[in-house]
């Protein structure tokens, strides 16, 4: 856990607008395969404690079952890649590109690099993980 940042933050449409009442992780950007064909790149998630995540609209949210484990949220009507959530977990991973300067997070690692594609760098200086950390 490591800053806060309590600015309401939102989908590209409004239909989902919420703010985190909580400390906020490190981002981690994810080159698994799910999380490609999600955001149409790789991911780069912070995470929250779910209870923090305060909902003020969440009239267009949708939530994916990407596997046995997680589901995906995003929102039906702009399309926007919002959430990663494992069940059974009092955690949820949001986009970190859905919040605004200064966000105060940092980047700190790059995981299932496996599924890393060929066409941008990883940046050297993170550490790299072929699963989670
Ligand atoms: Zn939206």
């Amino acid at each position: 856990m490591s800053s806060r940042n309590n600015k309401i933050i939102s989908c590209l449409c409004g239909g989902i607008k919420l703010k985190v009442n909580g400390p906020l992780r490190h981002v981690s950007n994810c080159h698994c395969i799910q999380c490609m064909k999600t955001h149409g790149n790789y991911s780069a998630y912070t995470n929250a404690k779910e209870k923090d995540v305060i909902f003020l609209k969440r009239g267009t949210l949708k939530w994916f079952r990407s596997s046995k484990k997680a589901k995906r949220g995003f929102c039906k009507k702009c399309g926007a890649s919002i959430f990663f959530k494992f069940y059974g977990n009092n955690t949820i991973s949001i986009s970190a590109g859905m919040f605004s300067n200064p966000t105060k997070l940092k980047t700190k690692m790059n995981i299932f690099i496996k599924g890393k594609l060929d066409y941008y760098k990883l940046d050297k200086k993170l550490p790299k993980f072929n699963r989670y950390s």
